[in-house]
């Protein structure tokens, strides 16, 4: 199936009149069906067309959430939790209409336990947020995509990022959370224990599950020691082979990085220009170090060490803050300096995630691919987790560019799945990956049909996303 062969979801008109005199009598101006408001809650970082809603309404607890839901439930009308909106794959679109709930006035940190490392928020406290509030307590929260995207959002797409390879995902740093169910009801799915085994895990259940089963309203998440000594630099390499060649040995060496970061020469390019970034334009390896001062200082010399017995080097690592600071400012920047590459053009942002020893052979594979093809399509990745990231720059009104987007996107996914991994490391599969998931996990997408069923018989909950209609 092509990336724009959309899920179709009927519109239930009759219901979606009833939601929002309801809604609208309910929450004021705290319910807006204006059209530029509506478009904005749509998905619109892709060139999936926007899918608007029919309304937008901002409540500011669990118990306003309930009262929508339960609205939404009684017409059969749908309803899309919306975070910040940076998710990649069409994710809040509305493709049946309904209504969009947004959680930004839900963005309170209700508590922070400093001897468990554990902490509460709700769903629209943002990562940056966080982190913000905790800067005092000599704790950082670590997962972070490039984008400040909220909490509630980051659990709901199984969102990871440059930490990733240290500090593991978001499931790994959920330890439970508070939702609201399609039948209205609230389900609390554990505790603060740092592990459990009472039964089915409803947490991660709930974690990826693009807001299709539930609205997340609360979130426990573990945290992490500010660490005593960072270092980090820039490694360039005479090719991307090299470069992936050297993550592997470096994971496989057990040398505990904390980001490992792939760039390529084209995205090199576009950072030097836009990020004011002073090495060559190969591609690099961009690497950080958590510990103690002697330890970061140890870790950078063995990974200079293998980095140049694949021809790498020279590695200039620096544990001055400010320098740091630029150089992960110039990699969560990726996505904008790529877009200067091609003035005017859009940016598709695809990831995939294949097991460590593949990482090489699949990068090397797709910047063939891409050159073949003729695409103007830099590559950054979390190395270190085997995932990495294509952006293609198309021109989103040519119907041939986006024929041979769609077909080179479709060859990368089945790529990584013919190498043991996965169509989306990280971004989810929202509408963009929805005819991938079969190939990928077969019976499975039944028993996850099952579930969806089981838990949300009417599909209210952000219809069209996930699951393939067939
Ligand atoms: C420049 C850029 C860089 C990025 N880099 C990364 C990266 O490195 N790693 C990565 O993982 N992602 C990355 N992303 C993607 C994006 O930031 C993540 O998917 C993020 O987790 C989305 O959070 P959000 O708040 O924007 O959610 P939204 O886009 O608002 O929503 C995403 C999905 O979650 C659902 N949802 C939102 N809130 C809730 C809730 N409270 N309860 C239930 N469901 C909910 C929505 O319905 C939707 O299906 C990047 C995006 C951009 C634009």
């Amino acid at each position: 199936m092509a990336l724009s062969d959309l899920n179709p979801v009927e519109r239930n008109e009759e219901g979606i009149a009833a939601v929002l005199g309801i809604l609208k009598q309910r929450l004021g101006e705290r319910f807006q069906t204006g059209e530029a408001i509506r478009t904005q809650h749509a998905h619109t970082t892709t060139y999936i067309p926007t899918q608007a809603p029919d309304g937008v309404a901002f409540p500011g607890t669990t118990a306003e959430v309930q009262e929508i839901v339960t609205a939404c439930a009684a017409h059969r009308v749908p309803v899309i939790a919306f975070g910040v909106g940076s998710s990649l794959e069409g994710h809040t679109n509305a493709p049946g209409g309904g209504i969009s709930l947004d959680t930004s006035r839900m963005n309170r940190i209700l508590a922070v336990n400093p001897q468990d490392l554990d902490c509460t928020v709700e769903p629209g406290v943002t990562r940056e947020d966080l982190n913000r509030h905790l800067r005092d307590t000599g704790l950082f929260f670590p997962i972070d995509p490039g984008a400040n995207a909220s909490l509630g959002g980051m659990a709901a797409t199984r969102a990871s990022g440059t930490n990733a390879v240290r500090y593991g995902t978001m499931r790994e740093n959920v330890l439970s959370l508070t939702a609201v169910m399609a039948d209205g009801e609230t389900v609390a799915t554990g505790k603060r224990a740092k592990k459990s085994s009472a039964g089915y895990d409803l947490t991660r259940l709930l974690i990826g599950s693009e807001g299709t089963l539930g609205i997340i309203t609360q979130l426990t998440l573990k945290l992490q020691g500010i660490p005593q000594a960072i270092s980090g630099g820039v490694c360039p390499f005479p090719s991307v082979e090299a470069a992936c060649n050297a993550v592997i040995a470096t994971i496989q060496m057990g040398i505990p990085v904390a980001r490992i970061e792939l760039v390529n020469a084209l995205q090199m390019r576009a950072m030097k220009s836009y990020s004011k970034l002073d090495y060559p334009e190969s591609p690099c390896l961009f690497v950080e170090f958590h510990g103690s001062d002697a330890g970061v200082a140890e870790q950078a010399e063995t990974f200079g060490a293998i980095a140049k017995e694949y021809g790498g080097g020279p590695f200039l690592w620096t544990s001055v803050a400010e320098e740091r600071t630029k150089l992960w400012k110039a990699r969560h920047d990726a996505y904008w300096s790529s877009l200067t590459l091609r003035p005017g053009a859009k940016g598709l942002s695809t990831d995939v995630c294949v097991p460590i020893s593949r990482f090489a052979e699949c990068v090397t594979q797709t910047e063939a691919d891409i050159a073949e093809m003729g695409l103007i399509a830099p590559i950054v990745g979390h190395a270190g987790d085997g995932n990495f990231h294509v952006l293609v720059l198309m021109d989103a009104e040519d119907p041939k560019e986006i024929a041979a987007t769609e077909e080179f996107v479709a060859r990368l996914n089945m790529r990584a799945i013919g190498m043991d991994g996965t169509c989306t490391g990280e971004h989810g599969i929202g509408q963009g990956k929805v005819g991938f998931l079969r190939h990928e996990l077969g019976h499975g997408v039944d028993i996850m049909r099952t579930i969806k069923q089981a838990l949300d018989p009417q599909n209210i909950m952000n219809p069209g996303k996930i699951l393939p209609a067939d």
